[in-house]
């Protein structure tokens, strides 16, 4: 059993799972029962035997490879999860070999050098002001920015809320709350927005929605009846959350007019960025995004639009002092202030061993450069916008929103909760991976592109497989 002998093998293993699910010679998913996949992958003899190398690590690893859902097959089209690039992977290889829990400097000075570059470069792509490399012996300057990576964007908007939490109600991190706390968010906010405001103990109760459009899209001119809702609930908002894009069917709130309703009402803005921040990578689509300057803090997924296998999330605010209070009161100086070289970025985080997460997505980088990434981003975002016309062109499809992103909704004919039931059958087929949503009060069949070798073809293939499988629900 020798390292590099096992890791050869399994570099040709996935090389060649690669090709096998690009060309489509294998079902995109298959959804086998649980105690057949424990028996097919035999776990519990070699749970009992070791020896998990070799011959036998190939096996297994073969065995494994079959019941994946395989991201890289061009109708993996369900979830905002990214077709990962080999050179990510080959970053969380690297960082997997070396362990270098970087949350303290001491335990890994490459791999938080690596996430503070990340973070500065993505903090520019935002407009916000990177901080400086070397400490200055003052206060870090106000106007500069701060971030830090965390396991996913669920536990960023907790960060992000957090931060927002305390700099509008800093006693409440020693003595608690006591229910008089709101945020205000989309309805169609992601559900860890209100899970954070739970775990803040500012209650799901205390998530206050936003009026919107018929589309979910927020309606700024309704904003002061959001905060008059509050208010009369007897709640203080701490902050006001806006989508770019949101989860269902991916439009974006208009950040400009809410951060102006923001700045007036002296209320933080967050911006939940997870899935459709990297738009601002694309001269074509980074528009959907103005105004986000005007943010206090921003959530940004690397491993939905960026290439960069899970999970790498940045929480990015524009004044680095609101993120090193978020756990922490007066603690504004910790940043740069150790006699030792270097930064921690413990005082920042949930975490605390936490993941060299910034190596993935530098790696990506590494390997496309930034202007080929924001290239691919706006060639998922025009594929779906072909899709769309393609669909409702269709006598017998309909397409409720026209896309704005890479996540698209559609419905077939007159179905509603039986478009589940399609999916379960499309997925069961093994030639198509999509999800479904409820909009609106309707069931849609709903597609993220993700893939950059989804094409039209793809989208064609679908529609004729739709009309066969929905003759059966
Ligand atoms: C995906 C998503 C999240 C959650 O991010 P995870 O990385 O999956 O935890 C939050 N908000 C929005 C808008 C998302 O699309």
């Amino acid at each position: 059993m020798t390292f590099a002998k096992d890791a050869h093998a399994l570099v040709e293993l996935l090389e060649h799972y690669r090709r096998e699910s690009a060309a489509k010679a294998r079902p995109v998913t298959r959804l086998a029962p649980l105690a057949k996949l424990i028996g097919d992958l035999d776990l519990a003899a070699i749970t009992r035997e070791g020896q998990l190398g070799g011959e036998r690590l190939s096996s297994f690893v073969e065995r494994y490879l079959a019941c994946t859902t395989r991201l890289h097959h061009p109708a993996y089209l369900a979830h905002q999860v990214g077709v990962p690039h080999h050179a990510g992977a080959l970053g969380g290889f690297i960082d997997a070999f070396t362990n270098n829990p970087m949350a303290i400097y001491e335990m890994g000075p490459g791999a938080a050098a690596i996430e503070f570059f990340v973070i500065n470069w993505l903090l520019e792509k935002v407009g916000w002001q990177p901080a400086p490399l070397e400490p200055s012996g003052e206060p870090l300057a106000p106007c500069c920015g701060g971030g830090v990576l965390t396991h996913g964007g669920s536990l960023a908007n907790l960060t992000a809320l957090a931060a927002a939490r305390s700099r509008a109600a800093p006693k409440v991190w020693a003595e608690g709350g006591s229910g008089e706390l709101a945020i205000l968010a989309p309805a169609q906010a992601h559900y860890s927005i209100a899970r954070a405001a739970a775990i803040l103990g500012i209650g799901a109760q205390g998530v206050i929605a936003l009026d919107a459009d018929a589309r979910g899209v927020v309606r700024p001119d309704r904003l002061p009846l959001a905060w008059e809702r509050a208010v009369r609930a007897g709640r203080r908002p701490v902050a006001l959350v806006a989508n770019a894009c949101s989860t269902a069917v991916g439009l974006y709130d208009p950040l400009r007019e809410i951060g102006t309703f923001c700045r007036e009402h002296h209320l933080w803005f967050h911006v939940d960025g997870a899935h459709g921040a990297s738009a601002l990578l694309s001269p074509k689509y980074r528009r959907y995004l103005a105004g986000l300057d005007q943010a206090d803090s921003l959530i940004w997924d690397a491993h939905k639009m960026l290439r960069t296998p899970a999970v790498c999330t940045a929480v990015l605010v524009r004044d680095h002092r609101t993120l090193d209070e978020a756990f922490q009161a007066d603690a504004s100086y910790l940043f740069h202030d150790k006699d030792q070289p270097g930064v921690d970025f413990i005082h920042r985080t949930v975490e605390c061993t936490k993941a060299g997460l910034g190596l993935k997505l530098f790696m990506v980088l590494g390997a496309l450069g930034e202007a080929r990434l924001g290239a691919y981003v706006e060639r998922q975002y025009d594929i779906a916008r072909a899709a769309y016309e393609l669909i409702r062109s269709q006598p017998d499809f309909r397409c409720p929103v026209q896309p704005q992103s890479n996540i698209l909704c559609f419905r077939f004919q007159d179905l509603d909760a039986e478009h589940l039931r399609l999916r379960d059958r499309l997925i069961a087929a093994g030639s198509f991976h999509l999800s479904t949503t409820s909009w609106n009060g309707h069931w849609h069949l709903r597609l993220v592109f993700m893939n950059p070798d989804t094409g039209l073809g793809e989208i064609r293939d679908l529609l004729e497989e739709i009309r066969r499988q929905a003759r059966a629900v």
